[in-house]
Formats: structure tokens, C-alpha cells, sequence
């Protein structure tokens, strides 16, 4: 035979009840007698129990009462014949007036023990079942309601009871024995006392009355049906990857109980366990799903953990002082103390040194325990060989599950690195002897962020989210979300990265959405926007949503971005930029930015700072880390200014080449900003950097290619014509150039610590004779590439390449 027990969801509403229903009657058509243990309705115990509170305050509560009956009586309407309505509605209405009896007495003495809030919880189930047996009878005739405070026995600690095993298995097989013809519908979560008191088997308690009649009843499987399709890798609502596991093992769905997740109640696996009964939890909604099985072995997996749960709202307590070095008892003292006052330690951790113990409890008591131990402790307090005792507040658990733990090395390093990059501070930590779980104490805040980053580090074959938050909707920004539109299925499938949009903003407004904006309609999005751009309050958002493997991306040619690197850093956030400012600013901010990144363990990326999607400072970057040093770099990165000296042969002359470089889009609005030469020193300032040397941007020398009429004019059209009335200088360089077989080129240069940019004429021989169109080239000298420099050449300029480096940089953010 098989115990099926149905939570609280499945019992919550007319469909489901009518689900279950088909569910127990598949298993009496098959033959069997199963026993079905019942939840109360959904948030009924929760209703009761605030019910009973507030009484207790001396407030009312017949509208909640009112609620209560209602929900019961729609479903009796909704599922029962007519001519069984009523004897329902009766019992029902016997419940209710007891119920409103007992309500009406903690109101009147304003007065709530456990012994009565247990007995007032206990019409949850009652109810439930009772309703729900005389559905069934209805349905497959032979259906039976029982109380299993009848047959569940307990000592009488209300609230939390302990069962009395031998005599309540007794009992048990009675009941079942004298029932032969019947089906069991029972009451989960209630029991009673030796005196006939009614007590309950701690939240969730359901589930275990399940686990108990199966193990009395030596049943061949217990079925926990719930609104989930199993045991999951994580809590669901918190981690929306969370996929069900096939199977655990006892001791696995333990710890991952034990440590949070709710959809099973801890205990429960204790009685399967000793009668090697297999627990399965199956999901009433979606029953052809195969669910989870827990049971003694599971096969063999090549995942080093099971799962991550999670306790939200715990508080620690903090022991400190050298009267605890050596002591023997003294912990014994201690926690003995605390179980004698039945506080529930829920994770201890000691230093080696025994200078300290940090303990794990309920917030709401934390305050006695506190006292307590002061208490007990007074003298070593006193003489100072106790420190005063800390609480700290607001913390969470985090635990990772598994028993392959034990035989893969680095789960540990994995675990803390993923915390490490997401800026998660690690409170205080606790494995297992048994090396079935490794768990951390956290700040509640980074929670959600924590459990997702872990999640996706340790379930690589799932796909790793990154969070973008994106500055800047400019021909960059705009086309790195085209693309990341259109390569969003080959980078999931292929690279298991998912890019999520989670902030865009440009000047004028800002937008954000957790579960990723639509790219195909960010425009819309932004456009629908209530929210003005301020960039302080994006980079505010951004940090207080938390998310894990965040990553800001700055597609701006602003200064005013740049001021918030270092923060955004600081805060665990990677930073990817096209944006030239903020490394080409003092040598200091631009080390600060790269402290920052190590510091925090996240990246700093800008590919696209020299050479738009060029691979030229990732190739600079390989060669210092490969051990290789760089003696020379020469250059060409001005796309706008290869283009110019493209075209500036023959007959052309240089006024309409700038002007045509222009109306092809190629130059800043005003065309000096590219001729000056300060995008291409920057380059060079930046290449220096990253090639080991201190300067500053004064420090590059810069041979001008405009007169100085030109550098002076006072606006863009000033400039053109002040352009026209040089053409005699610029028609002498060429000829000059052509006469020598040789061509124009604006290059830079870095040699001994010196960096330099200078227009030069070279001919055939020299590499950068050939270069067409706006491409960009560079050639690095190095101890290895010392005969032939290694060359890389390309389009260095243009949304496209641009964004497409963007994008590579963003998908390699946190591949190391
Ligand atoms: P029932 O009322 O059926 O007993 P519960 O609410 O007690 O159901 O437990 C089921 C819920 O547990 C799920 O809806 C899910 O949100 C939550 N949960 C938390 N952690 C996990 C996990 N690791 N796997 C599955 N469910 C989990
Ligand atoms: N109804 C009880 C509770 O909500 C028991 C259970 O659902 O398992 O805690
Ligand atoms: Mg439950």
C-alpha cells in the first residue's frame, strides 16, 4: 500500500481538490488501499494562528472566521450533490462554533497558551479532511474520516510535539487493520497527548504524519504531493533556474530540508529512513511528472552538489574570550544551557584556536539567549575572560548539498569564489563533518544575489546569467542590442551564457526591469519610461537590485560615467567600456580602476578603447602575462585619419577629403577633435599603460597635421575654409610624400618609456605602406616578435566592430 498526502495547496481550491480526488481514485482502481493524510487549506493555519493572536491582543476577528467558513462551504457547494450538502455543511458548522468558542475565550481572558493555540490550529486540518473525505465518499463510496489525534500519540510539548513511535505505530496498524474495507483520509500535523490534549507536529507537520503511517503501515512508498515538481536544485521563487532533482538520498533531502527547503518537513525522512521507505514528491498540478525520489541510494552524478538552500531571517550570537581556550565543558555548558531554555541551535562554528564560538538561532531568540548566557557566564564575564556577548541581526544561511561533496575537491573554492565576485561577505562559515554540506552565513540582503550566483556556478551544464546595465543608446549602445538580440539563442546554446538587459539608460531617461528588458522594443521601454536619467540613481539601482554577475557598460564618450567607476567596482560590479575617457584620465584613476577590479575580484574590460573590436589589448594583456616584454609599438588607430590620408592622392585635395570623411560619418561633429590627434594620444596613452609605464597624457608628444589657422578657427565652417586657404601646405606634403614613392601616415609610436605620435612618409617597405580604407594597425616589437613584430590589422572604427568588442568583452566577464 502507499501513504499519499496532499499539502496544503492541493487541498487550497475546487480544482485541485478535484485533481487529488482523481489521483486516489486511479489508486483504488488499481487495487489498492492507500491512505490519504490531508494539509489544511492553503494559508488556513496561517489564518488560525492570526486569528488566535489577535484575540489574544483583544481584537476581533469574525470577518477572518467568516472568511475561513466560506472557503469551505464554496468548495462543499462546488463538488458535493445536493443531497449531501448538508450533512456536511452541519459537521462543518460543529467545527466553526467550536472554533468561535474557543476564539471568543482568548479574547475574553486575553490569554494564549500553546495548549490552546494548538487547538485552535487543529480545525485547519480537520476541516480540510473532513470536507474532503465526504467529497470522496461520494466519489468511490468507501472513504473514511479520521482524526489522528486518535491514533498519533505525543508528548506534550504543543507546538513542536514528539511522537511516541512504538505506541502511535500500534495504534496505527489497529486503525488500519480494523478498516479493511475503507479508505483512510486523516488529519495531517495533529496528534494528541497522553491526557487526550491536542498537540501538533511543528509547521509543516503534515508531511510527517505521512512519513509515521507509512512506516507503521510498512507502506511501499510515500507520496508527498505538493505544488512543485520535486525536490528542486534551490528554492524556486528565489532562484527561477532551480530545476527538480530525479533523486536524493535520505540524508541529501535532509540537509536540504533542514536547511530551508520547505517542500519537505525534515522529520519526515527519519521514519522512511529506518524502513528504507521511498519518499516520492510529485506535484498535483502536473501529476505525469515523474517527481523526486528519495530513498537510501541515488545513482551515481557527476554534480558535485544537489542542491543550495537557504534561511532567511536568522541572527547570530558571538562568544569570544580566552576563558574558552582549553576548557573542556565549556561548549558543553553552553549549549546545554541553550537546549534546558529550548532554544534550537540551527548552525554552530568554532575558531580552532577556541577563542571563539559563533552560533545560529531564531531571531526572536536571540534577545533570551543573550540574557542566559550571560547569566551562566557571569563570573567569566566578570573577570574578563569572556567578552561582552554580540548579536548580530538580519543574516541568512546559505548551504550547498551533496554527497558527492566528499569525493570532488574545490567545492569550496568554487563556492567562495562565486560569493567573492558577486561582493558577498562571508559572516561565518560551517561544514559539516559529514561533508554533505559546506554552509555560510550571509547578510539577508545578498540573499536572492548570493543563491542565484552559486546556483549558476556550480549548475554550469544550465546557462550563466549576466546582468547588463547599459549606458548610453547611441549607434554603440543600439547595435550591441541588435546583436545580443540576434546572437541571444547561439550564445545561450553554445557558450550557456544568457545576457539579461537589466538597466538601460541615455541622457534623458532611464529603465529598468529585473527579468531583462525585450530587446527587440528596448526603445519603447525607455521611451515609456516614467523615470528622468540620473546617473547617480541608476548606478543606485543597480546596486540595491543586487542581482548576481552584474556587469555595467558604459557605450558613452562622456567624462561624467567615468566618475562612477571606481564606486561601481568598489561594489562588486564588472565594468565593460568603450568609453576612452575614464583610462585616458590621470595614470592615478586609471590604477585606481584596476585596483578596484582586483580588489574586488571582477572585471575591468575595454577592448574597444584602442581599435574599436580589434583584439589589441587582449593581445598586449597575453604577452606582459605570457612573460614576454615589449620594446616597441607602432601604430596607426585613427581609423578617421587612414581614411584622410587614403584618400589624399592624386588629384584630391585635403578640404574634401575631411569634408567627404565627414558625410561618410567617419569624424567626430567637429572633424579637429580626430585631426588634433588627442583620440589617437589617448590610444597610445592607454596601450603605454597597459604595457607597464606611468604616463600621463602630457607625456605624449604630438606632431600637429593642421596649421595652426586651422587649430584656431572658431567654428566647424571657420575651420573648412581656413582648411581651403592651407591647400598650398597640404598639396606640399603630398607631392613631397608621392615624389619619394612614399605615402602619408599619422603614426604612434612607443619606445623606451617614450610614447610619441608623428606624421611620417613611408614607403613600400615598411608595413603600414598598405593599409586601406579607415583600417587600423599596429605592430608589436617584444623579445619573442623581435625579427618580425606581430601584427594586427583591421577595421578599427564603426558601430559594428565596436559593439561586436563590446559584446566580447561583456560575454568574457567572469570567464576566469
Ligand atoms: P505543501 O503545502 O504542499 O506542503 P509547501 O508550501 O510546504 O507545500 O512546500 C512547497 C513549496 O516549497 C514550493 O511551492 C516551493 O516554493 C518551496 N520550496 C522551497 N525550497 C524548495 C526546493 N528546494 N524545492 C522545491 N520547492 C521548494
Ligand atoms: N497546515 C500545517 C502548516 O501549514 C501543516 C502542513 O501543511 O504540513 O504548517
Ligand atoms: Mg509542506
Amino acid at each position: 500500500m502507499k501513504v499519499l498526502k496532499f499539502g496544503g495547496t492541493s487541498v487550497g481550491s475546487v480544482s485541485s481538490i478535484t485533481t487529488l480526488l482523481q489521483i486516489v481514485k486511479n489508486e483504488v482502481e488499481e487495487g489498492e488501499r492507500p491512505v490519504v493524510v490531508l494539509s489544511a487549506m492553503s494559508g488556513v493555519t496561517n489564518l488560525l494562528i492570526n486569528m488566535a493572536e489577535q484575540a489574544a491582543k483583544g481584537n476581533e476577528f469574525t470577518a477572518q472566521l467568516a472568511e475561513l467558513e466560506r472557503r469551505h462551504f464554496d468548495v462543499v457547494k462546488s463538488l458535493l450533490d445536493i443531497q449531501n450538502q448538508n450533512p456536511a455543511f452541519t459537521r462543518l458548522k460543529i467545527h466553526f462554533n467550536q472554533l468561535e468558542e474557543l476564539l471568543q475565550g482568548v479574547l475574553t481572558l486575553r490569554e494564549l497558551t500553546a495548549k490552546t493555540r494548538d487547538l485552535i490550529v487543529s480545525f485547519g486540518e480537520r476541516c480540510s479532511t473532513l470536507m474532503i473525505s465526504k467529497i470522496a465518499a461520494q466519489h468511490f463510496g468507501n472513504a473514511f474520516f479520521v482524526d489522528a489525534s486518535e491514533v498519533l500519540k505525543t508528548d506534550s510539548a504543543f507546538g513542536n510535539a514528539r511522537v511516541d513511535t512504538a505506541l502511535s505505530e500500534l495504534l496505527i496498524r489497529d486503525l488500519y487493520a480494523s478498516n479493511t474495507d475503507k479508505v483512510l483520509f486523516i488529519t495531517g500535523f495533529i496528534a494528541s497527548n497522553e491526557a487526550g490534549q491536542i498537540t501538533t507536529l511543528g509547521r509543516g507537520g503534515s508531511d510527517y504524519t505521512a512519513a509515521i503511517f507509512g512506516a507503521a503501515l510498512n507502506a511501499q512508498e510515500i507520496q508527498i504531493w505538493t505544488d512543485v515538481n520535486g525536490m528542486m536544485t534551490a528554492d524556486p521563487r528565489m532562484v527561477k533556474k532551480a530545476f527538480p532533482l530525479s533523486e536524493l538520498t535520505y540524508t541529501e533531502a535532509m540537509e536540504l530540508s533542514y536547511f530551508g527547503a520547505k517542500v519537505i518537513y525534515p522529520p519526515t525522512m527519519i521514519p522512511a529512513f529506518l524502513k528504507k521507505i521511498p519518499i516520492v514528491i510529485k506535484n498535483t498540478f502536473e501529476p505525469e511528472f515523474a517527481g523526486t525520489v528519495i530513498q537510501h541510494q541515488s545513482k551515481a552524478s557527476n554534480q558535485p552538489i544537489k542542491g543550495i538552500s537557504s534561511i532567511n531571517n536568522i541572527s547570530i550570537l558571538n562568544l569570544m574570550g580566552s576563558g574558552m581556550v582549553g576548557k573542556s565543558g565549556f561548549s558543553g555548558r553552553l549549549f546545554s544551557l541553550l537546549a534546558r531554555e529550548q532554544i534550537n541551535v540551527i548552525l554552530i562554528t568554532q575558531s580552532s584556536s577556541e577563542h571563539s564560538i559563533t552560533f545560529a538561532i531564531q531571531p526572536g531568540d536571540a534577545k533570551r539567549a543573550k540574557a542566559i548566557i550571560e547569566q551562566e557566564f557571569e563570573l567569566e564575564i566578570l573577570a574578563n575572560k569572556l567578552e561582552p556577548i554580540t548579536v548580530e541581526e538580519n543574516l541568512a544561511i546559505l548551504a550547498v548539498v551533496g554527497e558527492n561533496m566528499k569525493q570532488t575537491p574545490g567545492v569550496s573554492g568554487k563556492l567562495f569564489h562565486a560569493l567573492g565576485r558577486n561582493g558577498v561577505n562571508v559572516r561565518a562559515i560551517a561544514q559539516g563533518s559529514s561533508e554533505y554540506n559546506i554552509s555560510v552565513i550571509i547578510s539577508e540582503h545578498d540573499l536572492a544575489k548570493a543563491l542565484n550566483a552559486v546556483h549558476d556556478a556550480f549548475f554550469v551544464d544550465l546557462y550563466k546569467t549576466l546582468h547588463a546595465f547599459c549606458l548610453g543608446t547611441g549607434n554603440i549602445g543600439k547595435t550591441l542590442f541588435s546583436q545580443l538580440n540576434a546572437h541571444a539563442d547561439f550564445l545561450r546554446n553554445e557558450n550557456g551564457i544568457q545576457v539579461k538587459v537589466v538597466g538601460i539608460s541615455n541622457t534623458r531617461k532611464m529603465t529598468f526591469d529585473a527579468d531583462g528588458i525585450e530587446l527587440n522594443n528596448w526603445q519603447a521601454s525607455l521611451d515609456e519610461s516614467n523615470d528622468k536619467a540620473d546617473l547617480r540613481l541608476f548606478i543606485d539601482t543597480m546596486k540595491s537590485m543586487n542581482l548576481p554577475n552584474c556587469v555595467f557598460i558604459d557605450n558613452t564618450a562622456s567624462p561624467v560615467p567615468v566618475e562612477f567607476y571606481e564606486e561601481v567596482l568598489n561594489s562588486a560590479i564588472s565594468v565593460v567600456t568603450c568609453n576612452k575617457i575614464g583610462n585616458s584620465g590621470s595614470y592615478s584613476r586609471y590604477k585606481a580602476f584596476k585596483d578596484a577590479a582586483r580588489t574586488h575580484g571582477v572585471d575591468f574590460f575595454y577592448e574597444t578603447n584602442v581599435g574599436a573590436g580589434l583584439p589589441i589589448i587582449r593581445t598586449l594583456r597575453d604577452l606582459m602575462n605570457s612573460g614576454d616584454r615589449v620594446q616597441r609599438i607602432e601604430a596607426i588607430l585613427s581609423g578617421t585619419i587612414s581614411f584622410i590620408f587614403n584618400q589624399f592622392k592624386g588629384d584630391a585635395n585635403f578640404h574634401d577629403v575631411v569634408k567627404l570623411a565627414q558625410e561618410k560619418g567617419y569624424t567626430e561633429p567637429d572633424p579637429r577633435d580626430d585631426l588634433r590627434g588627442t583620440d589617437f594620444m589617448r590610444k597610445i596613452l592607454i596601450l603605454a599603460r597597459d604595457a607597464g609605464h606611468t604616463l600621463e597624457a602630457a607625456d605624449v608628444q604630438i606632431e600637429s597635421i593642421l596649421p595652426t589657422a586651422c587649430l584656431d578657427a572658431a567654428t566647424v565652417d571657420d575651420f573648412y575654409a581656413a582648411l581651403k586657404a592651407e591647400d598650398a601646405y597640404f598639396t606640399n606634403l603630398k607631392q613631397q610624400a608621392e615624389s619619394g614613392g612614399k605615402v602619408l601616415r599619422y603614426i604612434g609610436k612607443l619606445e623606451d618609456g617614450k610614447a610619441s605620435i608623428t606624421l611620417q612618409m613611408v614607403d613600400e617597405n615598411h608595413p603600414f605602406y598598405m593599409l586601406s580604407g579607415s583600417d587600423n594597425i599596429i605592430s608589436f616589437t617584444t623579445d619573442r616578435y623581435k625579427e618580425r613584430p606581430l601584427v594586427v590589422k583591421g577595421p578599427g572604427a564603426g558601430a559594428e566592430v565596436t559593439a561586436a568588442g563590446v559584446f566580447a568583452d561583456l560575454v568574457n566577464v567572469g570567464a576566469n
